[in-house]
């Protein structure tokens, strides 16, 4: 079987290193907001040349955060991507504000830009990016946009560890942006972990206290905050795993290049780059119709696939309120994409096999 991700050989990479790392961490006997924390933060600001990174529990919570920290709440609304994975809106519709679905591009599947102004109400306070699938998403034009209405531009970085855009690195792009550690994600924890990183010192401060109880110094509470830190260990783990995320990317990079010209089947539509480092392939969609039938055949053939996703937000139960609303390009993805293996320790003959077994079908 050819697995979509094996985290275990993903993560066995470096044992030798985690363990010493975890050891450190059990010697000292300090579990949170200490060393690991601080050094693993101050490397990830470094990386993608922010002046700031604050650990928290997980993308979700970056995201929620990063909102709240401006104030937004009920009745303003953000723009953002209707094919985003469900977090995204969930982190706006938190906060009481009004998500503004707007369609993506079907080539790329990020936001469209050309369709953003439509959606902007006087009440629109900021336009929250999705690097979807590790593909930065269209910045300047994004940027522009935000300029003219003057409002916030926001980052969604689950899925983009280290894509580079115009010269600059993803979380590095806008007021302020979220990562998510989950372990399946390019720079992967050992559980729930996120960040957030900008270049704005004073929302820095007040993200960096409202995640702790509201706490700006010791025993003193400035807002109704939450509890949502980078433990110890995950920052310990994600120190390590940082200084090999460039290599990984690079393979992943490499994998993708493959398929992208190896797959010549007229069936298969393959996804559509900008440009070379703009990608970090977090997940490599194809589009074919009768997807079904074609997962079907690849698990018969060894070839484990995943879809990214089978349902959009606007069609989930948690969102009924939608449900007659129609996005025709969000559901024609949602319908017809499916996610190939894609992963730095996938060896090149199964990379090779897959895009055989694809060629092969009919
Ligand atoms: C994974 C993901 C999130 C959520 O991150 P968690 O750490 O699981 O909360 C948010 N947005 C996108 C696009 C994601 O892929």
């Amino acid at each position: 079987m050819i697995y979509f991700l094996d985290l275990a050989k993903i993560n066995n990479r470096f044992r030798v290193e985690i363990d010493a790392r975890i050891g450190a961490v059990l010697d000292r006997g300090w579990y949170l907001q200490g060393k690991e924390n601080e050094k693993f933060c101050k490397h990830f600001a470094e990386y993608c040349g922010t002046k700031h990174c604050l650990g928290v529990a997980n993308g979700l919570d970056a995201l929620t955060l990063i909102i709240r920290a401006h104030g937004f709440g009920a009745g303003d609304e953000i723009i953002v991507p209707a094919n985003t994975y469900i977090a995204t809106i969930l982190a706006i519709t938190e906060n009481g504000c009004i998500p503004a679905l707007v369609e993506p591009d079907i080539q790329t599947c990020n936001i469209n830009p050309d369709r953003i102004e439509s959606a902007i109400t006087p009440r629109t306070k900021a336009i929250m990016v999705v690097h979807l699938y590790g593909q930065a998403a269209p910045m300047e034009e994004v940027r522009r946009i935000a300029e003219k209405y003057r409002l916030k531009v926001f980052e969604d970085c689950a899925q983009a560890h280290g894509a580079v855009y115009e010269g600059k690195r993803v979380g590095n792009l806008s007021d302020a942006a979220a990562f998510s550690f989950y372990p399946g994600k390019n720079l992967g924890a050992f559980g729930d972990a996120g960040a957030i990183t900008t270049n704005d010192t004073e929302l820095y401060e007040k993200v960096k206290a409202l995640a702790n109880y509201g706490s700006d110094y010791k025993y003193h509470n400035l807002y109704k905050g939450v509890n949502s830190r980078l433990d110890e260990l995950q920052a310990a783990i994600l120190d390590v795993k940082l200084k090999y995320l460039d290599t990984d990317n690079a393979r992943r990079r490499e994998i993708a290049n493959y398929y992208r010209t190896s797959i010549t089947n007229p069936r298969i539509i393959l996804p559509e780059v900008y440009d070379e480092e703009t990608h970090v392939w977090h997940v490599f969609t194809v589009r074919t119709e009768q997807r079904d039938y074609f997962q079907k055949y690849l698990t018969e053939h060894g070839i484990q696939t995943l879809i990214h996703y089978p349902t959009p937000p606007h069609k989930q139960p948690a969102f009924s309120e939608w449900a007659e609303r129609s996005y025709p390009i969000t559901e024609e993805i949602h319908r017809t994409i499916i996610s190939l293996p894609i992963s730095p320790v996938m060896t090149q003959h199964e990379v090779e096999q897959v895009a055989d077994v694809i060629n092969s079908y009919q």
